[in-house]
This record gives C-alpha cells, sequence and structure tokens, in this order.
C-alpha cells in the first residue's frame, strides 16, 4: 500500500491549553497492582492519597480551570479505597467521571456501584506488556478474550449506559497488531466505543541534554521511563500508526491533533479517525511521553457518536455549505454521518 504522510496544516489542531482542560488527569493513588512496561509512575505500595487532599486538588482545578471531564487514573483506581465517594463528588461539581484502569480489579458488582455514584466511561489499559497474572505470554489478539470480558462486563452491569473504551501502550514488537485491534473494536462497536493506542516513548539520558522541572535541575536517570539500558524498546511515530490503521482501514484520516513541540509539521497528539467516527467507534492515538515527560492531556475517552440527523438538521441550517465548517475532513465525516453531500 502507497504510504501516505500525515499532513497536520490540514487537520484541525485541537485547543488545549492550561486554562482549558476537555479531561483532567486525576492521580488519587500511584499504588498498582500491575507492572506495565511503559509505565511512568513509579508503584508505589503507600501511594493512596488521602481523599481530603485529592478533594482539595480538585477544589483548585474548579478555581483554575474549565474542565468537562475528570479522569481518574493512578496508579489503579480500583484499588483505591474512597473511589466512590470519590466518583459521587466528581459528578456533584458537574463534571464527567472516568475511570482509566487497568480492569484487574473489575467486578459486576463494582461497575454497578460506580454507575450508581455517576460513573460516565471507563477506559480501560489493556496489552501484552504488563505482566498480567494468568495472561503470561499472550498476545495482543489472545488478549482480546479479555478485553471482551470487560467490555460485556460493563455494558451489562450499567444498562449500556457507561461508555467502555481500551487504550493499548504501543512498542515496536505490538505495532504490527494495529490492524486486528482496530479490526476488534469495529467488531464490537456495540460495546466497545473507543480504541486509543498510546505511543511507546521514553526518557533518554544519552541525549545529553540538561532537563529542567519548574527551574530546578532534573536527573533523568531516575525516572522510571528512563530506557537507555533497554534498547529493545524504540520509540513509537504518529506516522506509524496511522500506516497501520490504514493497513485495516485504507481511508482512515485523522481529522485533528494536539501538537506537543515547537515543530509545526509534528503530530505529537492525537487523532480521531474519520473511519471509526462514520462507524460508531473511533481510534485516538497518543504518545506515552514526550522529552522524558508523559503528555498531560489524554485523548477523549468520550465516545463520539454520529449525531443522528434530525439533531443535525436542528442544529445546522441549510446554506451555501450547511456545514459552517472549513476543515474537509469534518465535512466528510458529517455528511457521510447524515448521508449527506460533501462539499
Ligand atoms: S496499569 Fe497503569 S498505572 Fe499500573 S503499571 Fe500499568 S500503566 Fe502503570
Amino acid at each position: 500500500m502507497k504510504k501516505r504522510p500525515l499532513t497536520p496544516e490540514s487537520y484541525y489542531r485541537l485547543p488545549w491549553n492550561l486554562a482549558d482542560n476537555a479531561i483532567t488527569w486525576l492521580e488519587p493513588t500511584t499504588k498498582c497492582n500491575l507492572y506495565c512496561e511503559g509505565c511512568y509512575r513509579e508503584n508505589d505500595p503507600n501511594g493512596h492519597k488521602p481523599l481530603e487532599q485529592v478533594i482539595r486538588t480538585l477544589e483548585t482545578v474548579k478555581r483554575l480551570r474549565h474542565t468537562d471531564g475528570i479522569s481518574i487514573a493512578g496508579g489503579e483506581p480500583l484499588i483505591y479505597p474512597d473511589l466512590i465517594p470519590l466518583v459521587r463528588y466528581v459528578a456533584a461539581q458537574g463534571w464527567k467521571p472516568i475511570i482509566n484502569s487497568n480492569g484487574q480489579a473489575l467486578t459486576p458488582e463494582l461497575v454497578r456501584e460506580l454507575t450508581a455514584a455517576g460513573v460516565v466511561g471507563f477506559t480501560m489499559h489493556v496489552d501484552s506488556h504488563q505482566k498480567r497474572p494468568g495472561w503470561s505470554g499472550a498476545s495482543e489478539m489472545d488478549l482480546c478474550e479479555l478485553r471482551l470480558k470487560l467490555a460485556q462486563m460493563i455494558h451489562d452491569n450499567s444498562h449500556g449506559t457507561v461508555a467502555c473504551s481500551f487504550n493499548a501502550t504501543i512498542y515496536r514488537d505490538t505495532l504490527p497488531a494495529i490492524p486486528m485491534l482496530a479490526s476488534w473494536a469495529h467488531q464490537h462497536i456495540d460495546i466497545v466505543q473507543t480504541m486509543v493506542f498510546i505511543l511507546f516513548r521514553s526518557a533518554r539520558k544519552k541525549n545529553n541534554f540538561d532537563v529542567f522541572a519548574n527551574g530546578r535541575p532534573v536527573d533523568i536517570g531516575n525516572l522510571v521511563y528512563q530506557l537507555d539500558q533497554q534498547e529493545q524498546h524504540h520509540d513509537i511515530q504518529s506516522q506509524e500508526i496511522a500506516d497501520a490503521i490504514r493497513m485495516a482501514y485504507p481511508e482512515h484520516e485523522p481529522c485533528a491533533y494536539l501538537n506537543g513541540t515547537e515543530i509545526p509539521w509534528s503530530m505529537n497528539g492525537c487523532s480521531r479517525s474519520g473511519w471509526a467516527t462514520r462507524t460508531r467507534s473511533s481510534a485516538t492515538w497518543t504518545p506515552s511521553s514526550r522529552n522524558g515527560r508523559r503528555s498531560s492531556t489524554t485523548c477523549s475517552s468520550a465516545p463520539i457518536w454520529p449525531t443522528p440527523r434530525p439533531v443535525l438538521d436542528a442544529l445546522v441550517p441549510e446554506g451555501p455549505c450547511r456545514w459552517r465548517l472549513c476543515n474537509k475532513s469534518l465535512r466528510t465525516i458529517l455528511a457521510a454521518c447524515s448521508d449527506g453531500p460533501s462539499c
């Protein structure tokens, strides 16, 4: 297949700054029940933060930022003892609580309790580099059995009211699994709303840069994702993910991205793919870290459902361009969603 280079100048650059976050990332704990190779967080057995401290953080978020959802991550949030009151608090503020979990501790009862507390979505991190008990040596394809079990559990116990997304950190050896994963999500479109591919990136001490955080020098040799000694891991580029998705869906075209560096043509961010939006599921990809830091934003885990035709008709008046959009990818997607003409 002929490769088509990504052309950021033709996609929307998503607005994101310190004042406006579509989703705020919250870590009530740094304790986890797995050890993923690509994890940027040190697993601290005493990592649970007191609920009062977490709520104080959220009060600061409320004061300083506009946010739509709170992605409750970690560590592993399902083992955080005050998760239910935390979700209840987040929902009471008018934010959408989303659980970012590895799914290991998920039970039908917990799904029901979290649904009652106001959770709107789960983003489940499942991939083959997690040292997951009982899944030693499992391939990405083998793990689809676990993904399906989790998606079904969420769907059945929330009566279909809670969204289910999956993310997988993509390493060089799992890059070839992307067409299969995209097709798998498509096949289970009624219970899997989003597929996120996290590009493996690591901090490299040998690049010989001085690194600073808040004006203070940082020794990146102490970071858990400093991998100069692990040459089997090589950083993955956005173009490679797009090429892999196109193996299964040749028409795949990103429609938006988050920039990440000072280089205007770099796409250090996320994409919603046109194929997916048309088919009620979506694929996003995002780097797991950049320049030694994890990207502090995550791709939206809220599903994009095509807007039904009557709603579009009410929202967008007829005119020379009924979509009132200047982005060709979005126009094409909207037109396909409502069987309307592309302009
Ligand atoms: S499940 Fe998440 S927090 Fe736990 S080790 Fe893996 S990446 Fe880190």
